[in-house]
């Protein structure tokens, strides 16, 4: 449970004194609908109102706040006209000036005879200066709560600047005194002051240097938030580990029938993350290892060797894919590899003959499967294994940490392999993962040829279809990728059916279609037609994205290229050029190209290396939107920026590294401390783990 220390931040923000519906669902869509978000709802600028001149004194156009005399109110004649107030010093006169104004409230804030102080920017009309509605009316005695500088809140359409920071202070007065969960020492050298006059000094700005993301008060929120992913991580992973080890060694039979069997020899990157695998899945504890591999390295088969181990030491494994289309494809793929070994593998899906599915599911719980090969069907209830051991999860940013775990809960102690082919960057893996083991495929198998990336207009397009007309009658067959946006699927697939007529029109028959929204059996037999040759052109959707794997195909046409993230592009690329086959990539756009777009455009006319283009990708979309936070399963991070604290992040992880090593029952008081961390920062669920140790 949240300590009783939180609850007062852990509460709508409509329990804030003038936070009615209006403001609160502007603070909602700007900040949060809780107290805490508005905490990290930080400062994005300052207005200084520190300068106090005479009238005489105040030049236009600056801020200025003032000790005024108020002498005469002023009703306009007709409404169009403002409500004017003269006010005066020693020095001279100064017009405060009201358009729309209540009469009754400037005469009750405002009365004649009385001092005020006012701040605002000054204007000159005339020879008059002016405040234009001042920004704060204030008796004297409250002039020292206006005179400071006041920082300025991004803000969202309909919720003003005022409520806004009334909202923000009456969030900070409820904030409890918090234990330290920091090291002493480390604050002390950072210079760092407690996590409470950290958050006050971020809300309350002096300078423009204090709303800069190396600030201390900054590095110090942006620290914690760090400590608690990692602290959440290590929890986790150290829970995993402990709780139901179990080491897998098989003889080795299996694997070694199916290398013999294999139509090309591994790669040296191939035999290395093979290598480490099975040392991982070897040792007591849990394996939860990352294999990163660009499109077309081949993980694949390197998936299928951990999976044998099990297999060979009696025991089961799964293989979790993104799509149906994928899980088909793999299916056939390893039903090759395995040849006459003796593995029996099946495929489990969401739709197929209920009958079918029943038996499979029987066999599964009886042991009588060794591989299941599916989608997302495979971590649902009711699923159950005799003996899972290992589990794979394919093109893992599809699925968020959650599903991974729900597969591995299936079995006792599951080792976990997760692929991708989307290059990680290593801050973001860090806080994805923690400190998570991981293999890499550096290179691409021998052989392959390289891929030619051409950016053209789509005015061209008829010189490219006879391009194509010439490539496919020397026997090249073609993707065709037509892009679907989400808003208006019905007129996207309009569109792509539109351009398969237009190409049958072109080539005759041979030319196939795939999409999102046709039935998988419809799907498959568009897919086996192409990867059979029946096809020699497959206009599809995005689906093909994902890992689709026909290595005839040598030519890839994207349409709208430049609606695709970089990523999408070279994932979508990289289903050419998977063989000894010279591939060609004709990247289609529709004038004007926007400044973004023709930048990712140029960079994969440049580089075919997924490593750099995740870089680049990095820099033009920022870190946050590398992924797609929320498919990803990547923790959202409301402080720290991965650009800017990078450092940060490698302290903490040592930092949370040390505090589990240290006090691996976590009974210290600092320990006490970080379980208000973790749920402060709303890991709730490593906390958990944090109670029960
Ligand atoms: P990805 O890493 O993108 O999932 P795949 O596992 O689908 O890549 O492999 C891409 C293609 O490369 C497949 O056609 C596969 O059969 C082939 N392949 C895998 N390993 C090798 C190798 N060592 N030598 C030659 N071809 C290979
Ligand atoms: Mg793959």
């Amino acid at each position: 449970m949240r300590p009783d220390i939180l609850n007062p931040l852990f509460a709508e923000v409509n329990v804030l004194p003038g936070v009615g519906p209006r403001i609160a669902k502007g603070i909602e869509q700007c900040a949060g609908p809780l107290v805490v978000d508005l905490l990290w709802h930080l400062p994005s600028g300052l207005i200084d109102r520190s300068f106090s001149p005479s009238i005489a004194d105040a030049p236009p156009g600056v801020i200025v706040t003032l000790r005024v005399k108020v002498e005469s109110h002023h009703k306009p004649a007709v409404k169009r006209l403002p409500y004017k107030v003269l006010c005066s010093d020693e020095s001279g006169e100064l017009t405060l000036v009201f358009f729309h104004a209540h009469e009754k409230y400037l005469l009750d804030n405002l009365p004649v005879g009385e001092i005020r102080v006012v701040s605002g920017r000054t204007e000159r009309y005339g020879d008059d200066i002016q405040l234009v509605h001042p920004d704060h009316i204030v008796p004297e005695s409250e002039i020292e709560a206006v005179q400071g500088i006041e920082p300025i809140y991004p803000l969202t359409a309909g919720l003003n600047l005022k409520p806004l920071t009334k909202a923000v202070q009456a969030a900070l007065e409820r904030v409890p005194a918090m234990p330290e969960w920091c090291d002493k020492a480390y604050l002390e050298r950072q210079g760092w002051l407690s996590w409470n006059e950290s958050l006050l000094a971020a809300h309350q700005p002096q300078s423009e240097a204090d709303l800069e993301p190396d600030s201390l008060a900054r590095q110090r929120l942006a620290y914690d938030e760090l400590l608690a992913n990692q602290m959440a991580l290590a929890l986790l992973r150290a829970s995993m580990q402990r709780a139901t080890g179990r080491n897998i060694g098989g003889d080795g039979r299996l694997r070694d029938a199916v290398r013999a069997g294999l139509p090309y020899s591994l790669t040296a990157g191939q035999e290395a993350a093979i290598a480490e695998i099975t040392a991982d899945l070897a040792e007591p504890h849990r394996m939860l290892r990352l294999l990163q591999g660009d499109v077309g390295s081949g993980k694949t088969v390197v998936a299928l060797f951990a999976m044998l181990v099990a297999v060979e030491a009696g025991a089961q494994a799964a293989l979790m894919v993104p799509t149906e289309l994928l899980a088909r494809q793999h299916f056939a793929t390893l039903e090759t590899l395995l040849g006459d070994s003796g593995v029996t593998i099946a495929l489990l899906v969401g739709r197929g003959k209920k009958s079918e599915r029943t038996a499979t599911l029987e066999r599964l719980a009886a042991g009588e499967i060794d591989i299941v090969i599916g989608t997302h069907a495979l971590f649902q209830a009711g699923i159950e294994f005799s003996d899972l051991a290992v589990a794979v999860v394919d093109e893992q940013h599809r699925f968020g940490v959650h599903q991974r775990m729900t597969l591995a809960a299936k079995g006792k102690g599951v080792d976990v392999l997760v692929m991708t082919a989307t290059p990680i960057p290593r801050t973001l893996m860090l806080t994805a993962y923690g400190d998570l083991q991981s293999s890499r495929l550096n290179e691409k198998p021998a052989g392959r040829a390289p891929i030619e990336t051409r950016v053209l207009p789509i005015s061209r397009l008829g010189e490219v279809a006879e391009g194509i007309k010439r490539a496919v009658e020397n026997g090249a067959r073609v993707y065709w990728v037509c892009p679907l946006v989400e808003e208006s699927e019905a007129v996207d697939l309009a569109a792509a059916a539109e351009r398969h007529a237009q190409l049958q029109n072109i080539f005759g028959a041979r030319v196939g279609l795939v999409h999102g929204r046709m039935k998988s059996d419809e799907k498959d037999a568009a897919m086996s037609a192409f990867a059979r040759g029946a096809t020699d052109i497959l206009v599809a959707t995005t689906v093909i994205e994902v890992g689709i794997d026909v290595p005839e195909a040598s030519v890839i046409v994207i349409e709208h290229a430049e609606r695709f993230g970089l990523a999408q592009l070279h994932q979508l690329r990289g289903r050419v050029g998977r063989s000894d086959k010279a591939g060609n990539c004709l990247l289609l756009y529709a004038p004007p190209l926007g400044e973004t777009a023709r930048a990712r455009l140029e960079i994969m006319r440049e580089t075919d290396d997924g490593f750099r283009i995740a870089e680049e990708d990095l820099k033009l979309r920022g870190a946050g939107e590398l992924l797609g936070t929320r498919q990803s399963g990547l923790p959202e991070l409301r402080l720290a920026d991965l650009a800017q604290h990078g450092e940060l992040l490698a302290t903490a992880r040592d930092d949370a590294r040390l505090i589990l090593a240290r006090d691996p029952e976590l009974q210290s008081e600092r320990s006490q401390a970080l379980r208000v961390l973790l749920y402060l920062f709303e890991r709730d669920a490593a906390a958990r783990y944090l109670r029960s140790a």
